[in-house]
């Protein structure tokens, strides 16, 4: 080992700081070093004069051919030894109160002397003395303070060299100087090296601050702050600062120094951004490259300013992408819904080009038009949830006219949309804009106020009747349905007479007198539906002895003017056979018709099977249709009885339509063919929005019988749904449940119980509108696949049917509501199979142990409400479906209540047994996981983005599975509540008890 140097080499400490490791160096100052001088050191030995009594004496030694010089001293066999040897002065550092003495030194073994075991000693002592100047040879023992004995580590024996090194530490030194001094108290003691030194932690630059180096401080003063200064182009908001510790090492840091904006940080300096790379504000970060649409500008940028037709928002982040104005909607549409008449739906996808933004809004503006001039809407119209600011791309507009053009503008705005009017290639035209006209067919007929008797005869009445005031109807002819019969008949639906007129009174004739009518009358839709409120009263014709005997000239002329109407009755029904062929729904039949065969009846259902002849039912309640007016284009699906195609209906005179034909196939029996048609001979009595319509009959031909109804493009809905899994909002799935239960609600006014309400056998147009379909007496019994033969022999779609229905046959409007409610829950699950794949067996049970299928996902909590209402055990107690209709317009027409969600537990809607596949066993890969959720046409969007095990599926979040690309608000819950499913392990079916 080298001892022979001056100044230690700088010692490397590694410390952690803030969680970052950091080297430290510690440098250390040299006050004196024996080895160094090289020469005699000149120090001061005492006693001066000894005599023949030595103390320590210099000694010249060689070691690798250096010169240098030590000290020993060896009076063993002496008593009283006190031999001190001094060094001389040794300066201070003003600020180095602490200093180190690091010796080297032998002390030999007392056994190794004879004789001298008594006296002998193998320790020395350190001492120190303060002073503000050099004292020369002036020595006095009293001024000493002890430092510590010195004791070896490694006594020398013999021939057997020992070097000891020990350092002690001279504290709270505070005078100019010091000496130090080795005391021998009989010890056999060879120095030979003696090093002082202080501590100090070296100049640095740590964290773009730059300190300075700082003498280590003392026992009192443990760490020494000190203040650092930034390095050029560094700024900090705080000064920093830096502790230096007793050892020379620099710790805790606080406050750092940051490269100011368009500087960065390298090798401790601040450097300008290279061109095209920018920095905004004093950080730690290094410049970043020029954000998407900006110009690169040359060094030391602090921001890139945007290209030419880009543009920031005022809330954009200056170092943020510049973007582009949004192009305009598209699609816009227009729904009418079938809530209440001037309301209608627009609805648009998003811009195509969004700019780069995602704050997109949309903005409507509305003009309406009368036929000669245009004027914006202004507040005659309402917009739910307004005109402005909208984030979703639909809107409802409600409180329009009827018969009035509406022109509606839907604009597409982002946070740069202020910026469209500036000069630029891209805003020369204003993009975002999209626009559509509509016109509104309907209105809301009005209300009948009273029914008047004008004048009576003893075969004749004579009525009006007053009408609510419509304020915005405008040129609109009102029409309305008269129809009576006499008040003690009975309902067998044969006595009803219809009348539909344009004027508000009516006589009618041929009445039988002194006789009792029940009249009612019902304003119309423009549509033709009956939509309006009926209002009845009942009026007596006078009997013939009220007519004056001798009126006979009157009675003559009566005659012959009752007559002549018979004439003409005649003659009008002629006409309106004709013409009413030419009507695919119901027309305009502004003509009085009274036959008996065309009769309606309105409020009772009759069941074509209390006809002897089924065909005369089907006559009475269906129109033939000649097989050559009908041309079948395509098969579109199959019932019980043959294929059903679209097709055309080209009746002489008439426009051509599109309907819907089911056919009777082949070699079919009387008796198949009377079931066949009896759903004609019940269709055939309905005439509602949300009831197919039919069109008519083939029943005299010998070769085909068909049942020829109204076109539903959309067909059936369960599978629609499923087509469209989350595609639809929530309001516009009540809307399809309102239809729904309009119609029903028709059925069951008429008494008719469908005893098969389900999502497959209701109907679905291109307006969303939705119509139940499927009537027909065998076919619970036969036709639908879902049926299943119970105890009794009969077949019941188990899943839909009510359980009274199930246990004994009890099928009322009652048992539909139920069904109604499965219906409901099928349309907020898009289709979902109810109870799924329990078997029916299992749905009995659970029914029965008064468990109910849970909400579905996303399902507003009232809506559940409703179905759990609509499975009431009591069939008394459950709604019926006027109060379900009246309560879904109550929902939609304050749509913020279909915001509450009802409880959703994806174990159970999605059927997924927690974490494993449909065997029990865990999903072996994200392509079987993602089937069992019915959402396989994401598994490529899952491989792309490497998502490839369930491992990586279970760590997705909701941002994830956007980004990968799946973007239906409904598809995202899928997946995303089915990660939720997968975490919790204890997936029960049990759970949806009420
Ligand atoms: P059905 O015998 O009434 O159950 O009809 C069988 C299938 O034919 C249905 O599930 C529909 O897909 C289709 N279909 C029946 N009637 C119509 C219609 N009016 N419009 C469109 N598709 C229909």
């Amino acid at each position: 080992m080298d001892f022979l140097t001056g100044l230690r080499p700088l010692l490397f400490t590694y410390v952690l700081i803030n969680g970052i490791l950091i080297t430290l160096q510690t440098k250390e100052e040299v006050l004196l070093d024996m080895r160094a001088t090289g020469g005699e050191l000149g120090w001061l030995t005492w006693p001066l004069d000894q005599g023949d009594k030595l103390g320590w004496e210099v000694v010249q030694r060689t070691l690798n051919g250096s010169q240098f010089y030590t000290y020993s001293v060896c009076n063993v066999g002496e008593r009283e030894q006190d031999n001190w040897l001094r060094t001389t002065f040794i300066q201070r550092h003003p600020s180095a109160s602490r200093v180190f003495v690091e010796i080297q030194f032998i002390v030999r073994d007392c056994n190794s002397f004879d004789g001298a075991s008594l006296t002998c000693k193998e320790t020395f002592n350190l001492f120190t003395s303060e002073s503000d100047a050099d004292v020369g040879t002036t020595f006095r023992k009293s001024q000493f303070r002890k430092v510590a004995t010195i004791a070896p580590d490694e006594i020398t024996r013999r021939n057997e060299v020992r070097i000891n090194t020990e350092t002690r530490v001279v504290e709270n030194l505070s005078r100019k100087g010091f000496y130090l001094a080795f005391q021998d108290i009989g010890a056999c003691v060879a120095l030979l090296s003696a090093r002082v030194y202080y501590k100090t932690c070296p100049a640095t630059v740590k964290s773009l601050a730059s300190f300075p180096e700082t003498v280590a401080g003392g026992e009192n003063q443990a760490l020494r702050e000190v203040s650092g200064v930034c390095v050029e182009n560094a700024v900090s908001e705080e000064l920093p600062r830096i502790y230096c510790t007793v050892d020379g090492e620099w710790v805790v840091q606080v406050g750092q120094c940051q490269c100011k904006p368009g500087y960065e940080e390298v090798q401790d300096a601040c450097q300008e951004c290279r061109p095209g790379f920018f920095k905004a504000e004093a950080s730690n970060h290094q410049c970043a490259p020029c954000p998407a649409h900006t110009q690169r500008l040359s060094t030391g940028a602090l921001v890139c300013p945007c290209m030419d037709g880009f543009y920031r928002a005022p809330t954009d982040p200056p170092s943020g992408p510049c973007t582009g104005i949004p192009s305009a909607p598209r699609d816009l549409v227009a729904t009418t819904t079938q809530l209440s008449a001037g309301k209608i739906l627009l609805s648009w996808t998003p811009p195509e080009d969004t700019g780069g933004r995602t704050d997109i809004t949309y903005s409507v503006e509305c003009l309406r038009c009368d036929g000669t001039a245009c004027q914006p809407c202004g507040e005659k119209i309402r917009y739910d949830p307004g005109s402005v600011g909208l984030t979703d791309t639909k809107v409802s507009v409600s409180e329009l006219e009827a018969h009035l053009n509406y022109t509606f503008t839907v604009e597409a705005h982002s946070g740069v949309s202020m910026f469209v009017n500036q000069a630029s290639p891209r805003a020369n035209r204003p993009p975002s804009t999209s626009a559509l006209t509509t016109y509104l067919h309907y209105t809301d007929p009005p209300k009948i106020m009273a029914i008047r008797l004008v004048e009576r005869t003893p075969t004749s009445l004579s009525l009006s009747w007053d009408v609510s005031p419509q304020p915005r109807a405008q040129n609109r002819a009102v029409r309305y349905e008269i129809t009576y019969r006499k008040n003690d008949e009975t309902l067998d639906g044969t006595t009803y007479i219809v009348h539909r007129f344009e004027k508000n009174s009516v006589q009618i004739n041929d009445l039988t007198p002194g006789t009792v009518y029940l009249f009612r009358v019902q304003a119309l839709g423009t549509d033709g539906s009956a939509g309006g409120s009926i209002l009845e009263e009942h009026f007596e014709t006078s009997s013939e002895g009220h007519l004056a005997p001798n009126n006979t000239a009157i009675i003559f002329i009566s005659a012959i003017g009752a007559a002549a109407m018979l004439f003409i009755v005649v003659v009008i029904l002629f006409l309106r056979r004709r013409k009413r062929n030419s009507h695919t729904r119901q027309g305009p039949e502004d003509t009085y018709f009274s036959s008996s065969d065309q009769l309606k009846p309105l409020k009772t259902y009759v069941d074509p099977h209390t006809y002897e002849d089924p065909n005369v039912a089907v006559l009475k309640f269906a129109t033939e249709i000649h097989p050559n007016h009908i041309t079948k284009q395509k098969v579109i699906g199959v019932g019980e009885f043959g294929e059903v195609y679209r097709g055309i209906l080209k009746v002489p005179g008439r426009k051509e339509v599109t309907v819907a034909i089911k056919t009777l196939k082949p070699g079919y029996t009387e008796k198949q063919r009377q079931d066949f048609l009896s759903e004609a001979s019940i269709m055939g009595q309905f005439s509602h929005q949300n009831i197919i319509h039919l069109e008519g009959v083939v029943t005299k031909s010998v070769k085909h019988a068909m049942i020829v109804t109204e076109y539903m493009e959309n067909g059936a809905l369960d599978r629609y749904l499923r087509d469209h899994d989350g595609e639809f909002s929530s309001f516009q799935l009540v809307g399809m449940m309102r239809g729904i239960a309009a119609g029903m609600k028709y059925l069951s006014d008429m008494s008719y119980v469908h005893r098969d309400l389900a999502a497959r056998n209701v109907l679905v147009n291109n307006t969303l509108e939705c119509k139940v379909s499927d009537f027909g007496l065998s076919r619970v019994l036969e036709d639908d696949p879902e049926g299943t033969y119970t105890t009794s022999g009969g077949k019941i779609p188990i899943r839909w049917t009510a359980p009274e229905a199930i246990a004994y046959r009890k099928f009322t409007s009652a048992s539909d509501v139920w069904s109604f409610g499965i219906v409901m829950w099928e349309v907020m699950a898009f289709g979902e199979r109810p109870y799924w794949d329990m078997s029916n067996h299992e749905v009995m049970k659970a029914i029965n142990e008064a468990f109910r299928l849970p909400a579905p996902m996303d399902c507003p909590s009232a809506v559940y409400q409703l179905m759990l209402q609509c499975w009431l055990q009591d069939r008394s107690k459950r709604p019926r479906f006027g109060d379900i209709v009246s309560l879904l317009d109550k929902l939609l027409r304050s749509p913020d209540s279909l915001k509450t969600i009802a409880d959703f537990d994806p174990r159970v809607s999605i059927r997924l047994p927690s974490t494993s596949g449909s065997d029990g066993s865990p999903f072996r890969s994200v392509s079987e996981w993602l089937e069992s959720i019915k959402m396989s046409q994401y598994s490529e969007n899952f491989t792309c983005a490497g998502i490839v095990t369930m491992d990586q599926v279970l760590q997705m979040k909701n941002e994830d599975i956007k980004n990968i690309g799946v973007r239906l608000p409904g598809h995202l819950k899928r997946i995303a509540y089915s990660i939720l499913g997968l975490k919790d392990q204890t997936s029960t079916l049990s759970v949806f008890a009420v």
